[in-house]
This record gives structure tokens, sequence and C-alpha cells, in this order.
């Protein structure tokens, strides 16, 4: 079990609950040029199809600050109800007053303090807040490592130097960032922003320093937390970094959104960082977002890759039919499915599954007993052994749900 969520308050984004008791949310951020709009909508609409929650779209200079509202017009007009979050570094504070049009259609604001300016700092980063408090929109604070403000850095160090015993310089640098993140909340609320519009995140690119930081975060404040490895990296090393991380806090009951920031593959599937960050909540048993099937890795008693192959096509036909079941099965999402090589463990797992194979091993009978609900249901064979386990499986879906 995880330990019991951490209380924050809670932060409405543009009709999603973010904090409080409220379901972790899962987020996600586009990688094209905004100032496209037509292709940034198109992936906005992915990533909310494959369940990302809230879509973020970098507003780094006037093209892209036109283009929102012409982004969240095509969501619309396509019935997606997604709410489009505006990422701002060194000028948002003069196009969100330049662009009304984008200020209004955005449903937060992120705001980067260590990238809103040397000289005019404060006054940029009230400019943003005010922005903020005149079209009744919640901000996130969004700290990182790499933009780290370095005025407030050199203040902490000189301060550490000053010390009889000086703490090291790595220790200094996470207290800068929780520093930098709690301070510009404290600048935003005296601007006028509501304690309940705030959100905060602290990134880095490290697991073990992104766990203490955002311990100290938590132990210091209330407002809800984004949590995230930043560039977490490509293929394996991103996915792994990202949940090693992710699921230590969540564990401890910290975190009330996440994004999985991967290096897509050139070509790669922009959605994969939205299905990796809904199976860590779902792997912690936190929420559920699809039926789940377990399968074994297969070894030398499994000489075909039959069943690889069967695991991999009952996965597909689950993608494929969710977008219905959700909506006629609630609770679809709880279901749990298991496709086993052999005899050994099969039948044992395949009980502890609502729907259960065990295909045969090398050198075993040539036939597949099903079990549901811990029963053995009927035993298949031949050819058309995968067509009939998923028509069990609708039969199931739809008695059951
Ligand atoms: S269930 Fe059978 S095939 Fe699968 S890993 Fe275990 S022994 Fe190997």
């Amino acid at each position: 079990m995880t330990e019991e969520r951490r209380r924050t308050v809670t932060v409405d984004v543009g009709g999603v609950a973010v904090g409080g008791r409220y379901p972790i949310v899962v987020q996600s951020m586009t990688n094209t040029d905004t100032a496209d709009a037509a292709a940034t909508a198109e992936q906005s609409a992915a990533l909310a199809a494959a369940g990302s929650e809230l879509v973020r779209v970098t507003v780094n200079h006037e093209a892209a600050a036109a283009a929102v509202p012409e982004i969240v017009r095509l969501l619309r007009k396509w019935g997606v109800p997604v709410p489009i979050v505006g990422d701002f570094h060194y000028n948002g504070h003069l196009l969100l007053r330049q662009f009304p049009e984008c200020a209004r259609a955005l449903a937060k604001y992120r705001i980067n303090p260590g990238n809103v300016g040397a000289k005019r700092r404060d006054e940029n980063f009230r400019t943003i807040v005010a922005a903020a408090v005149e079209y009744g929109k919640p901000v996130r604070i969004g700290v990182n490592w790499g933009s780290l403000d370095q005025q407030l850095l050199t203040e902490l160090m000189d301060e550490n130097a000053a010390r009889a015993e000086p703490r090291d310089a790595k220790v200094v640098l996470l207290e800068a960032m929780v520093e930098s993140a709690l301070r510009s909340a404290r600048l935003a609320e005296e601007t006028g922003l509501g304690h309940d519009r705030i959100i905060l995140s602290a990134k880095v690119s490290g697991v073990q320093d992104l766990i203490a930081i955002y311990r100290a975060l938590a132990a210091r404040c209330d407002y809800p937390l984004h949590l995230g490895l930043t560039e977490a990296g490509l293929g394996t090393k991103g996915v792994v970094a990202s949940t090693a991380g992710l699921a230590v806090l969540l564990q401890e009951g910290i975190g009330d959104t996440i994004r999985v920031s991967l290096t897509p593959r050139p070509g790669g599937d922009r959605t994969e960082e939205v299905l990796v960050a809904q199976q860590i909540l779902q792997s912690l048993e936190i929420r559920s977002f699809l039926p789940q099937v377990t399968s074994c890795p297969g070894c030398g008693r499994t000489t075909s890759t039959f069943f690889q192959q069967m695991a991999e096509d009952i996965g597909t036909h689950i993608r494929q039919r969710m977008p219905e079941w959700r909506i006629r099965h609630p609770g679809v999402e709880e279901l749990k499915l298991a496709v086993m090589g052999c005899v050994v463990n099969g039948p044992g797992e395949s009980k502890h599954a609502h729907i259960g194979i065990s295909l045969p091993g090398t050198f075993e009978e040539p036939k597949a007993p099903v079990y549901v609900d811990g029963r053995l249901f009927t035993t298949l064979k031949g050819e058309g052994l995968v067509a009939e386990f998923l028509e069990i499986l609708d039969d199931y879906v739809a008695k059951r749900y």
C-alpha cells in the first residue's frame, strides 16, 4: 500500500482538479511548433485520446501566442475538452499582455522563475502573475535546475561559505531550488494570486536529487506538486529513471500531477509519455487506466514465440476496445488477464487473474486451459485459439462491467 496521500490545496485547472483528494492527474507536453495551430491541436488531441488530462504547449514567441486561441478552438470543435497550459520563458510578461486572447484561452500559465529576466526579474514575474489574476488562471511555478535563478543561488552560496562548517555545494543547490519555488509562490500571493491558484515543481534530472527536493518541498508547503524528472532521456533509460524517481515519491504520498519527460525516438509516438505515466500510477495501484495483462517472460520451456505474440495481440485488442469499453463498461480498467507460457506457473497465475490462459510449453500436450474467475472455464486448441480467447474476453467484459 502507498502511504496516505499528503493533503494539499486543490487547484482548478480549466475544470481539472489538481491536488486535495483528487486523483493524481496525468499530463504531457507537445513537441510541435505551437505556431502551427493545426499540427499542435492534432498532437494535443492525440495526447488527450491517450489519456493526458492536461496538455502543455510552449508559448515561445508572438506567432505561438497568436496560435493558441486557434489551437483551443480546433480542439473544442473536435469535441476534445482537454485544458491547454502555456509554458513561458523569458518573454511571458510581454506575450500575455500583447495577446490577451492567448491569456484567456490558456487554462494555466507555467512560469520558470529562473527565466523571467535578470534585471527586472520580480517585475516581470509580477506581470505574469497579474495576468493570471486578471484572467482567473492558476500558475505553475516551475523551477528547473538547468535554469535556476542565479541571483538566489549566489546568495545562498555566499551564506553557506560564511558558515563555520559550510555544507556541500550540491546541498545548497537543491536548497536554492526549493527556496526559489517557495519565494516565488510567496511573491505570487503578495501580487494577489490566491493560495489555491498555485502549483509547484522543482525538476532535476537525477533521481536521488529529485526525491530529496520533493521531500523538502512537501514538508514545507501545501501547494499541489507537479512531479517529473526533467530531461529523463531516451528509451529504456528515460522510462526507468522516471519510474524510479516518481515511484518513490508517489509511494510516500507526494505528488498531485505527473509528467514523464521522455525524449521520443525520431518519428516516435509522443503519446508514449502518457502511457508510461499511466502505467506508473497503475503499477503502484494508485489509479487504474487499462486492463492489465500479466505475461511470463518465457524461457527454454517455450521454444516458440506464440505466447509472446498472443500477449501482444491481447494488448492491442484491449487498446482498440478501450475507448468504447470505457464508456459502456465502467470499471473494466480493473480487469486482470494472464497469458502464461507453460504449465509451471501458468495455471497458478491464471487463477489469480480474472481471465487467464496457460499455453502449452515444449513437449506439453497442445492444449491451453482457460481460467475465468479462478476456475477452469474451457480448454482451447488449434489455430483459432487467439480469436476464441478474445471472444471469451469480450463476453466477460460485456457481462461483468
Ligand atoms: S511459466 Fe513456463 S514458460 Fe513462462 S517463464 Fe515460467 S517456466 Fe518459463
